[in-house]
């Protein structure tokens, strides 16, 4: 029996054709090149569907509704296939692929997110080893995670960050290993992905629409640029700070502007502006500081993910003590609580 796979196509360079402006999604335009690619029709490939959105996205344009959009989608088609695509611009691509797994509560197939630098359409393009490659491991490989696949690797989506705007290794996830790496052979660091719980079930979590924001520190960031970030409606902050996340501790108005805001109840995340490694708020004055102002630590978890999870936990109606132990909580393997 040749397995099945759902494509949801939402839009990014992968399917876009050449306009006047530029490159631009044309409706059709994958389907059409999809068509064309003998290898796809092979019989070790899985048979698929592409479900094109309306309207294709350049992925800049993506929100948190899209998001949504997408974990429905695949609840919708779940028990018809045996896993998904979601192919997507690579711009967001680390933003859609940490949401999606705090959606998909209890996913137990592969949803595996790609796309690529140069559009399919063109002679040099990297859009066909990753379409490829996506849907054999979308098809043949029991792994129930939210994935993104690019360039050679396999990552899981929580965990990714796009590192290069023009190279076709993309995208990254420093602080854990690749799922998989894809040369002569497919391998899976079987070690490294996540078990499924038996008998578990797939329960899409809707997101509301709540206040957040993320914020880079900078040296010489003013007070009164915190405070006005920290305003109500204000509910939840990813504060991205230096090093093991560190702030101005010698700026008394800063650390007043953080602490009447925790006070009112806005979660502040403390996430490092490093590319890899930890927040560890107990080794420096410059940290104890922000986490006596209410500032909690994100541990590893990227800027992406820390900004996805609230969302999503700030949809459960939890409480703010709630909210915050959860937030510091592995959920997804999305961090690497270090206490
Ligand atoms: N701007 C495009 C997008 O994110 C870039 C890409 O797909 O590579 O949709």
């Amino acid at each position: 029996m040749r397995k099945r796979v759902y494509i949801a196509y939402t839009g990014g360079t992968i399917g876009m054709t050449r306009t006047r402006a530029g490159y631009a999604p044309a409706s059709g335009n994958l389907q059409a090149q999809m068509n064309a690619i003998p290898e796809l029709k092979h019989r070790s490939m899985p048979l698929y569907r592409i479900h094109e959105y309306a309207p294709l996205l350049d992925s800049s344009n993506m929100t948190p509704r899209e998001w949504l959009e997408i974990a429905r989608d695949i609840g919708d088609h779940y028990d018809d296939y045996d896993g998904f695509v979601v192919l997507h611009g690579t711009d967001t691509m680390a933003y859609t692929s940490s949401a999606l797994p705090f959606m998909l509560r209890g996913l137990g197939k592969p949803v595996i997110v790609t796309g690529s630098q140069i559009p399919l359409c063109e002679v040099r393009s990297d859009a066909r080893e990753n379409l490829i490659t996506s849907l054999l491991i979308a098809a043949n490989y029991d792994i129930p995670e939210v994935c993104l696949y690019f360039g050679g690797r396999l990552l899981r989506g929580c965990r990714a960050v796009k590192l290069s705007a023009d190279g076709f290794a993309a995208f990254a996830s420093p602080n854990v290993q690749p799922l998989g790496t894809v040369g002569i052979d497919i391998q899976i660091n079987w070690n490294v992905v996540r078990k499924v719980r038996p008998k578990q079930k797939l329960h899409v979590d809707d997101l509301a629409s709540p206040i957040i924001s993320a914020l880079r520190l900078f040296p010489g960031i003013s007070p009164e640029i915190v405070r006005n970030v920290l305003r109500p409606p204000l509910q939840g902050l990813v504060l991205e700070a230096y090093g093991v996340g560190n702030g101005p501790d010698h700026d008394a108005a800063f650390l007043r502007a953080l602490a009447e805001a925790t006070d009112r109840g806005v979660v502040i995340v403390d996430c490092t502006q490093c590319f890899e490694g930890t927040v560890n708020l107990n080794e420096y004055a410059a940290g104890t500081a922000l986490a006596r102002a209410g500032v909690i630590s994100g541990f590893d978890m990227t800027a992406e993910t820390a900004l996805a999870k609230l969302y999503y936990l700030f949809s459960r109606g939890y409480g703010n003590e709630k909210l915050k132990r959860e937030m510091q909580r592995d959920l997804r393997g999305e961090l690497t609580a270090t206490g």
